[in-house]
């Protein structure tokens, strides 16, 4: 049953407190939730957690097996990428973290850092306008059903143990990520948004800017050479997983997907050039026009050093579930609680209010002091408020004004200004 909130802060549950955590999604927000509420029995949300996971990090043998999909003990992932997502690791942080790693299984995994970055890059600087398709666009049929199943069909095993992964635990790996994308619009010829869409709904690291561009590498937009998904896959990176499949004598992914039609899209004018990577980047250093009463924190930046949190350690700090976003979005529930799960483990440590509405009205009048963040919602929201102190976001790679078209283009640009790391 909806509850309206109540205006003001909002009471939390303690940290760790996962049952309260779903109580309190249950109670605040159950409105705007896809489905029913529960926690990723995989991940929790929260620094410690984050933390955690960062010290156990191992990548050795990452090269060999970062692909690996089943038996889980084969895989290679780090599954760090909740905690990249909202900001409680940082990628120059990760970056450092396997500077003792065995070199081949180093340079892979940094390597898939920076795809992240350029994911960000893409977006910070193209937004919302590569919604379409940045080169080529797939024509294709809209799909209207709401049940991911109707497309992922539970008979295969390949696809029921993966779409299972992504409702329950709000994870995949990279392998599996493009398995599903492809047999969505590759081989369905279904339209990729949707099916972004679905993703972005349930995977706990859900970005625009990565989840977008991943859709967009699969159905091959910037190289017309979509990703072509078959059993051949399967039986290489999940070996056994066909035995146990009721459809294994009459595979339906068998052979190759035909490729699909592909239509010219008109590229947007920036993504071979930015006339001001400066504006795109944001500051260097923190813009100061006033003195600020309060942090404003985001779902970019939820760690405890995002660079505002630390330059105002004595500041509380205000974090504002968007509701009408949010009702657009649909999330599962196993986001919002890992929302919750890490805003009350931040509340252990700061002074944390949490509030539910439309930032711009919320916060409206206060001085804030904010990270900006490389989405052009952030951009949006904090043009309409009072931030008096802009702290500067802490990019792997500071963006440069050459071609972010692809990976490889994006890559040899920023060599070529010295912005790579070493
Ligand atoms: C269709 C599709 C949708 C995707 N959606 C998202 C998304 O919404 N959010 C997201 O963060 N990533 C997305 N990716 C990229 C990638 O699949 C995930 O980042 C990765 O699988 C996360 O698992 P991990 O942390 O175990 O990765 P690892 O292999 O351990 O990699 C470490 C980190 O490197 C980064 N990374 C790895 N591969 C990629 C990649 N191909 N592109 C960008 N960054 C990468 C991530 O930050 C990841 O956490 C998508 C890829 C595809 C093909």
């Amino acid at each position: 049953m909806p509850v309206s909130p109540p205006p003001g802060p909002l009471h939390l549950p303690a940290a760790r407190d996962r049952a309260g955590a779903i109580a309190w999604v249950e109670h605040h927000l159950a409105d705007v939730v896809d489905g029913t509420i529960d926690v990723s029995p995989r991940f929790r949300g929260g620094q410690i957690a984050a933390d955690a996971a960062l010290a156990a990090l191992d990548i050795t043998g990452y090269a060999r097996n970062r692909n690996e999909v089943w038996p889980e003990q084969r895989r290679g992932a780090s599954a760090l990428s909740p905690y990249l997502r909202h900001g409680l690791l940082d990628l120059p942080t990760v970056w450092d973290a396997v500077a003792d790693a065995p070199p081949t299984d180093r340079a892979r995994f940094r390597d898939e850092l920076l795809w992240q970055e350029h994911a960000r890059h893409l977006y910070a600087r193209i937004g919302g306008r590569n919604r379409d398709g940045l080169r080529r666009g797939m024509s294709g049929q809209p799909w209207r059903g709401d049940d991911p199943r109707e497309v992922w069909s539970d008979e295969m095993a390949c696809l029921a143990l993966t779409v299972d992964e992504l409702l329950r635990d709000g994870y995949l790996v990279n392998q599996t990520r493009m398995w599903l994308a492809s047999h969505w619009a590759v081989r369905q010829g279904r339209d990729w948004r949707a099916g972004e869409d679905v993703f972005f709904r349930h995977l706990l690291d859900g970005s625009r800017a990565a989840n977008r561009a991943g859709w967009q590498w699969t159905i091959g937009t910037a190289t017309g050479r979509p990703y072509g998904f078959s059993r051949w896959q399967v039986e290489k990176r999940a070996p056994g997983l066909c035995a146990t499949c009721p459809l294994a004598t009459r595979c339906p992914i068998q052979d190759w997907p035909q490729d699909p039609p592909l239509t010219h899209a008109d590229e947007p004018a920036l993504l071979r050039h930015d006339p001001d990577p400066e504006a795109t980047g944001g500051p260097t250093s923190p813009e100061v026009l006033g003195d600020a009463e309060v942090v404003w924190l985001t779902a970019e930046s939820l760690g405890d050093t995002d660079p505002a949190l630390e330059a105002h350690p004595r500041l509380p700090a205000v974090f504002v579930f968007d509701r009408p976003l949010l009702a657009r979005l649909r999330l599962s529930g196993k986001r919002l609680v890992f929302l919750v799960e890490t805003l009350a483990d931040l509340a252990e440590r700061r002074d944390l209010s949490v509030l539910i509405g439309d930032p711009v009205e919320e916060l409206a009048g206060l001085r804030l002091a904010a990270t900006v963040a490389p989405v052009p919602g952030w951009r949006q929201r904090a043009d309409a408020l009072r931030v008096v102190v802009r702290h500067p976001w802490r990019w792997l790679v500071r963006p440069h004004g050459g071609s972010v078209a692809s990976f490889s283009a994006w890559r040899k640009a920023a060599t070529k200004v010295g912005s790579l790391p070493g």
